[in-house]
């Protein structure tokens, strides 16, 4: 505690010099160092793989299975949901013959009779992992999308069901973003998983199973990037948008302190789940890869009446986002093919824009290398709340990592959606806590978030600190 109490009092000077710094990169010095340009030209490599011709190829072969319905064929080399399954691996298979890092795997099991599930079914989630240096034991980020689809009655399973958006757009999506990671050599820290789900349609069986699965694994997966109806660009309510992707994200109901849950209205944190921080994250750092490509940030969980796997992952307690199209057209989802007074229902790949699935695909893509090297979240981040007074102190584990160049502390006032301020503290700490202490800042009037920054330039997601008396 001395120790920490000695480097606390060497950063009260920087700090308060810093305090009122707007955002920017450019608070720490690491951003134009050679690390840091190699670290952006790592990921520039990898958007510049992703392709629409691919994008569009691989949808149009996820349409020729004729349905992908969960119940439907899995005998046919060319119909139904196991040929589409056996193609998806097929395609993950061929990326891992060029490049060793990256494995592909089934997570198979039988759903029981269920509300939408007639008979004890198999079920297949196909993915592959690109191994990181990290190892097993590591970070995990996940890319999902789900490859069943449905049409207008849950339960037929043998009518035409194209699930061209919904959603061949997000499984494509995935496909391709390993195509582009595999292709192009990026070697990330921690592990990129590219999960193409089955049964959304039924009940999200399929992510359920993974991410429970992960949990038994102890997975340490910090996020899910889910992509379902990320193709159409003009809405059936007429409006054309090609330039801006909707991020849905859950709001923090818990927090837990010590071993007891308190309300997270209680301290007005309702908006900072690692789901929001995830949001913001990715609506900051795209910007710099896609400067003219807007991320829509959306603070609930889902649509009305809506849901899809990022909700799996939030059950377990991982940060989770779904990624949707701005204007959806309710003629193509879910719906039999036909044509009535003059409308063309059904999911067709007309109706999907490859050019606009390649720039949410860079989206994806940019967060998750990012992620990947990134240095891990402040441990253990809290808020000392053990008496009445003006100012904010902080303190984190210190991770004794000398990739981390030191951390940001974002603020902003509570009616704020987005971080507007940051104060940078260098990494010289040697005891075993940072402290900060940030006298000018009330913590009655501003919510804080932490966030390591590495040598590399790159930086993780913000984490809340938790009060402690
Ligand atoms: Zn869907």
């Amino acid at each position: 505690m001395r120790r920490a109490t000695t480097i606390f009092a060497a950063l009260l000077g920087a700090i308060s010099l810093l305090a009122m710094r707007p955002v920017s990169s450019t608070t720490d010095g690491s951003s134009g160092s050679p690390q840091a340009s190699q670290a952006h030209n790592a990921v520039m490599k990898v958007l510049d793989a992703v392709s629409p011709d691919s994008l569009h190829a691989f949808d149009l072969k996820l349409v020729s299975f004729g349905t992908r319905h969960t119940l439907s064929d899995t005998t046919s080399p060319t119909r139904g949901i196991g040929a589409a399954r056996n193609w998806i691996a097929s395609k993950f298979s061929q990326f891992a013959a060029s490049n060793p890092d990256f494995k592909v795997y089934r997570d198979e099991f039988v759903q029981p009779v269920s509300n939408r599930v007639s008979v004890p079914t198999t079920i297949v989630n196909v993915y592959g992992i690109l191994w990181g240096k990290e190892g097993p034991s590591g970070r995990y980020i996940v890319l999902s999308g789900h490859y069943d689809s449905i049409v207008g009655n849950f339960m037929d399973s043998t009518a035409d069901a194209p699930g061209a958006d919904d959603d061949g757009s997000g499984t494509s999506l995935v496909i391709e973003a390993a195509r582009a990671f595999t292709s192009s050599g990026f070697r990330p820290d921690a592990n990129i998983v590219f999960l193409c789900c089955a049964a959304e349609e039924q009940g999200l069986y399929g992510s359920h199973h993974f991410a429970e699965m992960a949990k038994q694994k102890s997975w340490n997966i910090v996020a899910d990037l889910n992509n379902d109806i990320v193709g159409g660009t003009r809405g059936g309510n007429g409006v054309l948008d090609n330039s801006t992707i909707r991020i849905f994200s859950e709001s923090l109901k818990d927090l837990q302190i010590g071993n007891r849950k308190i309300p997270a209205s209680v301290f007005g944190y309702e908006s900072d789940s690692p789901s929001r921080e995830l949001a913001r994250y990715i609506h900051v750092n795209a910007k710099q890869f896609l400067p003219t490509f807007k991320t829509d940030l959306v603070f609930r969980s889902d649509r009305f009446l809506r849901g899809g796997d990022q909700t799996s992952f939030n059950e377990f307690g991982y940060a989770g986002v779904r990624f949707t199209e701005p204007n959806e057209d309710y003629h193509h989802q879910h719906q039999y093919v036909r044509v009535e007074d003059g409308i063309q229902y059904g999911d067709l790949p007309q109706f999907v824009d490859p050019q606009f699935v390649a720039n949410v695909c860079k989206v994806n893509s940019s967060t998750a290398a990012l992620l990947s090297i990134s240095p891990e979240e402040p441990q253990n981040p809290v808020m000392l709340v053990d008496k009445l007074e003006y100012g904010t102190r902080l303190k984190w584990k210190n991770p004794h990592s000398e990739a981390v160049s030191g951390w940001k502390v974002y603020y902003r006032e509570t009616w704020q959606p987005l971080w507007t301020t940051s104060a940078f503290i260098p990494n010289t700490a040697t005891g075993d806590e940072v402290e900060a202490n940030l006298p000018e800042l009330s913590k009655d009037k501003f919510i804080f978030g932490i966030a390591a920054l590495g040598t590399n330039g790159i930086e993780s997601p913000a984490v809340v600190p938790i009060p402690e008396r």
